[in-house]
């Protein structure tokens, strides 16, 4: 008897009528997302419509449900993967019921920006090229996506049998962290610390280790490091019983490490990064993204030359890297998924993904959850 491929299952199920209305977790100002009801995406001429299976929720969607830095309305999330449910005119790239994540940014490869390397400061690329309805947001958090003609042709990635679309859906967030680590210019056997170990500093950290640096974790929830340690992450400093910078030190003759990433939010911690860093080492600012001003100790950057840099959103050129990291499972990130809410729960899961708990690491909404015969 054939074996019955989960694929296979999906392009059966996806010969389906495609709905006039959905649902969708819809901003419509500060601290307020409310689950409405709204149009299905139409599409053009080059686009294609995804049927929206798990999105994770990022903590850059979250700052923009918290500040009110983008207008409303809006429907956000861009972590996502899902089914091709309709093609437009032209696509040959794809057909329905094709299993995809999707790139929601991709540069246009050309202008001063494009350049000199500095994709993430593209005019083009700072245009979201996926919508779920209202000025494009990703659009990840509701049933069906549009995604756009170059995001179709350069941004949406088919994923590989035997590979869920939880796993999938890292895909973006992976190619940030590998941006992170390429920009602070980390070598083999250098001593890194790795401040906070929700699930993208445990990337940084795992992308670190497989570089063949020496890795040091530190979080204020034990639960985290517990979890660095399974995976392989042994080297863990609890910061909310000893200071990471002094331990660091006695773990490096008394310099500091080399590289230290800071993968916590806010502007608190700049300083004490820094600390922990050696004379001439470099910190690398991930969470950095409300704009704003911070302490930090002039001298230790012009007398003890020690970097501040920073790095944001995810590179074109790290996509296929980022796309085999995790098509070929080098890191379990489903593993990293410790809340799943079906799209009718989606206010409560961007309310836990905002007030984060010690339990609580990757979020995400799944509208495929209530898919007929789903497939993880
Ligand atoms: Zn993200
Ligand atoms: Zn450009």
């Amino acid at each position: 008897m054939a074996i019955t491929r989960p694929s296979t299952l999906v392009v059966e199920s996806e010969r389906r009528e495609i709905p006039s209305v959905m649902r969708a977790a819809v901003y419509r100002g500060v601290n307020d997302v409310r689950l409405e009801e709204v149009p299905v995406p139409e599409i053009g001429p080059g686009e294609i419509l995804v049927r929206v299976h798990t999105c994770g929720i990022c903590g850059t969607d979250l700052k923009k449900i918290a500040t009110g830095s983008h207008s409303a309305p809006r429907i956000f999330g861009h972590e996502f993967s899902g089914v091709v449910a309709k093609v437009g005119e032209g696509v040959r790239k794809f057909s329905i019921g094709e299993r995809v994540v999707v790139f929601h940014h991709i540069p246009c490869g050309e202008c001063y920006y494009c350049r000199h390397k500095t994709f993430a400061q593209c005019a083009t690329y700072k245009k979201v090229g996926c919508t779920a309805g209202f000025e494009a947001s990703g659009g990840g958090f509701a049933e069906y996506v549009r995604v756009m003609d170059w995001i179709v042709e350069k941004g949406t990635v088919r994923i590989p049998d035997g590979v869920s679309f939880e796993q999938a859906c890292f895909v973006e967030p992976v190619n940030t962290c590998i941006k992170g680590i390429e920009t602070l210019g980390l070598q083999a056997e250098e001593t890194v610390l790795v401040i906070g170990q929700g699930p993208i500093g445990l990337i940084l950290a795992t992308l670190a280790k497989r570089l063949g640096a020496r890795v040091i974790t530190s979080d204020l929830h034990p639960a985290r490091l517990t979890i660095a340690n399974s995976f392989g992450l042994k080297l863990t400093i609890d910061a909310s019983k000893v200071d990471a910078g002094e331990v660091v030190r006695g773990m490096t003759e008394g310099r500091g490490a080399d590289a230290v990433i800071l993968a916590v939010g806010g502007s608190g911690l700049i300083r004490p990064a820094m600390d922990a860093a050696r004379p001439g080492g470099r910190v690398l600012l991930f969470a950095q993204t409300v704009r704003g001003e911070a302490a930090i100790d002039p001298a230790a950057v012009c007398v003890d030359e020690k970097a501040l840099l920073g790095s944001y959103s995810a590179s074109v050129e790290l996509q296929e890297e980022s796309v085999r990291f995790v098509m070929n499972r080098e890191m379990d990130l489903e593993r990293l998924i410790s809340h799943r809410f079906a799209l009718q729960s989606g206010v409560e899961a961007l309310n836990l993904a905002a007030h984060p708990q010690a339990d609580s690491m990757k979020i995400v909404i799944q509208p495929g959850s209530e898919w007929e015969g789903h497939q993880l």
